[in-house]
């Protein structure tokens, strides 16, 4: 298939739809500063074919999508018992509620939404140095150093009341054994981390290809594991709007309050979008419709 050709056509689409829907972040003050003018997308095949388009190249902070690679740090190391304290079920509510956790006794529904990633991030601060390790499987993942915006860290834990809540409430649940302060400071940074559409298409890559690594190198989880990741992205990963990715797209995608979404097409391909104005649902307005595009041209869906 002629990728390049495909990106370069949904590029073109898009560009006359830049600014006519949907709004940045504004909760996070560094991410409201970003332009929504902006519309990048990169794919990577199984066999390594690259293709890229737009402001592919252009870093931005990946947020919620870094909740897919603590996952796959938490089930290397913990396997079944990660299980305990975190759920699998869809939550059908907005990434950041505190509803169902007091309903459920402070366990999270899903590793996707902010408490669930916060109880995952508790797990990694358990086993050692949890944003040294993220972000050294990230650069061995895109084979290229990747780093932390500082500023988008700092702007996060200053304004990140909900975030702090809903830790202090698993906490009292006893859903967290380390210090709230600390398990947040892991959440913020990884959220803060800064990637491309290039880089995040790369580092995705095991999820096309069985759990084994984009470049040479150890596989990343097994065969199994990444079949658990795919499905909970499937059912989980663009929160409330997941039923709604699933009818439109078919795929298996995450998406972060940054603007960015990734997309696996099992034993294929990964993609990743980029366009920082929000739905309602936090999910990247114009990212969605361009994966539509991309199902739409190339008839790559799971259904
Ligand atoms: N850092 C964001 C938050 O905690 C991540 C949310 C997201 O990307 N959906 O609110």
């Amino acid at each position: 298939m002629q990728f390049q050709t495909i990106l370069d056509e949904i590029n073109t689409e898009i560009r006359p739809l830049l600014g006519t829907g949907g709004a940045v972040a504004t909760y996070i003050p560094a991410l409201a500063r970003v332009s929504p003018l902006q519309f990048g997308i990169a794919l990577r095949t199984f066999g390594g074919q690259e293709a890229a388009a737009g402001d592919s190249a252009t870093p931005f902070s990946i947020q919620s999508m870094s909740k897919v690679f603590s996952l796959t740090l938490a089930m290397r190391s913990l396997g079944e018992t990660l299980w305990q304290r975190i759920g699998r079920e869809p939550s059908g509510s907005p990434f950041n509620s505190l509803v169902q956790l007091e309903t459920e006794r402070g366990i999270p529904r899903n590793p996707f939404i902010n408490a669930g990633a916060i109880a995952v991030a508790d797990r990694l601060l358990s086993q050692g140095d949890a944003k040294t390790n993220l972000l050294a499987l990230l650069s061995d993942l895109c084979g290229e150093a990747i780093h932390i915006d500082a500023e988008v860290a700092h702007s996060e834990a200053d304004t990140g009341f909900r975030n702090a809540a809903l830790a202090n409430f698993m906490k009292a649940f006893g859903t967290l054994d380390n210090n709230t302060a600390q398990v947040l400071d892991v959440y913020f940074n990884q959220c803060a981390i800064s990637m491309n559409c290039v880089q995040v298409a790369r580092a995705a890559g095991y999820l096309c290809r069985d759990g084994a690594p984009p470049y040479a190198g150890p596989r990343v989880i097994t065969e199994a594991q990444t079949r658990r990741v795919n499905a909970l992205m499937l059912t989980c990963g663009t929160y409330d709007a997941a039923g709604e990715f699933a009818f439109r797209i078919g795929l298996p995608c995450k998406s972060g309050v940054g603007g960015g979404i990734v997309a696996v097409v099992p034993d294929t391909l990964t993609l990743c979008v980029w366009s920082p104005a929000l739905d309602a649902t936090g999910n990247s307005h114009l990212g969605r419709i361009a994966l539509e595009l991309f199902v739409t041209k190339t008839g790559l869906s799971v259904f």
